[in-house]
């Protein structure tokens, strides 16, 4: 066991207290002679005297503090903390000392690492086969700030290199550029390529604040060449929580919906195709699969519930086409609903409303 510590105050800096053993404390009497010269004016003593007395209460206090430290050390603690001193009178001008305190153990407090870490989709995109931005991971060890970048490789060229400017934008609409980011990949001709991570300046505190990124990318290097992209990133139209809830079901990569207009279609992965195109260009997505996975036509229902005249029956509507809608809309629509219910009862005729707010939850799809 190392030096028992002791303080007056309640703790120690930097230290944890793990138990509370308990109160000790030490006394001590002293005689009339040292009492009277303890009682006496300091000034009127002499040099010598004056030292002689200083010495003998040092070596008072040093043995008393001596005798608590073995005391501390006898209940099998390591410190003492809440110490205190007293003097007691006793008869014939003897008088006590005590000091006490309590006995604790202590234990150095281990430096936590704090670690911090925010994903976000990029909200922008590139819709040929330049290696496609996906996600950033902004990644805080204490004060150290690292971003890394996913790509989609599309063809698995041997990617090698991407330089890339961020865009990151927080809560309060806040943006912060960060210019000429070079990544490096361990293993670059896969499909879905993860950066190494790069320094950044960003404060770690401010990582949680973010909510969108947007990446644009100027050379990448492959086994064949630098190339150059000199293409303008196009920004994904959707909300980002729309986003996110396409990403999940339609791959990393989604960042549009499947339309088409009978001439042209446009994949989950942005890529505008030939309508005699089965396959997309870019992604292979088949038409097929995106078109049997979104048969739900929004306006047909709306048009439907236009007929009714009470959100009681608007809502029965939307129970005939609940299993084809997308999970990421049900909640709302049901709410719509349920709000729609509660207002009829008060407020009249709520149907026109009801309608609004179900054509603005489709808005754009
Ligand atoms: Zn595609």
């Amino acid at each position: 066991m190392g030096e028992v510590m002791i303080t007056a105050g309640n703790g120690f800096e930097g230290y944890d207290i793990t138990d509370y053993i308990g109160f000790v404390n030490v006394q001590t009497v002293v005689g009339s002679n040292f009492y009277k010269e303890f009682a006496a004016n300091i000034t009127d003593l002499s040099e010598n005297e004056n030292e002689k007395l200083t010495a003998k209460l040092e070596a008072l206090n040093e043995s008393m503090i001596e005798k608590l430290k073995k005391s501390v050390e006898r209940r099998k603690a390591n410190a003492l903390i809440g110490m205190s001193l007293n003097y007691t009178q006793f008869s014939g001008n003897n008088f006590g000392v005590i000091i006490s305190g309590t006995a604790v153990n202590i234990k150095k407090q281990e430096i936590k690492d704090k670690f911090i870490s925010k994903e976000l989709y990029v909200s922008n995109y590139y819709n040929r086969l330049v290696p496609r931005p996906v996600r950033v991971r902004l990644d805080a060890l204490n004060k150290d700030v690292t971003i890394s970048v996913e790509y989609y490789n599309y063809n698995q060229d041997d990617i090698r290199a991407i330089r890339a400017d961020v865009e990151l934008t927080n809560l309060y609409e806040e943006k912060l550029l960060i210019k000429n980011l070079d990544f490096s990949f361990e293993r670059g001709n896969v499909t879905q390529i993860e950066s190494n991570p790069v320094e950044c300046k960003l404060p770690a505190k401010d990582i949680m604040l973010l909510k969108d990124a947007k990446v644009t990318i100027s050379k990448y290097v492959t086994s064949r060449g630098v190339f150059a992209v000199n293409d303008n990133p196009i920004n994904v139209e959707m909300p980002l929580h729309r986003l996110a809830s396409l990403k999940e079901k339609r791959g990393i990569d989604a960042v549009c919906k499947y339309v088409t207009d009978g001439m042209i279609w446009t994949c989950n992965c942005g890529y505008v195709n030939e309508a005699g195109t089965d396959e997309c260009v870019v992604c292979g997505r088949k038409q097929d699969d995106m078109k049997s996975t979104s048969k739900f036509n929004p306006d047909e229902m709306i048009d439907k519930m236009r007929t009714k005249e009470y959100v009681i029956e608007i809502k029965d509507v939307l129970m005939e086409y609940i299993k084809e809608i997308d999970n990421e809309y049900r909640m709302e629509l049901l709410e719509i609903m349920e709000s729609g219910l509660q207002y009829e009862k008060t407020r009249g005729n709520m149907k026109e409303t009801v309608i609004e707010k179900v054509e603005k939850v489709f808005e754009g799809h």
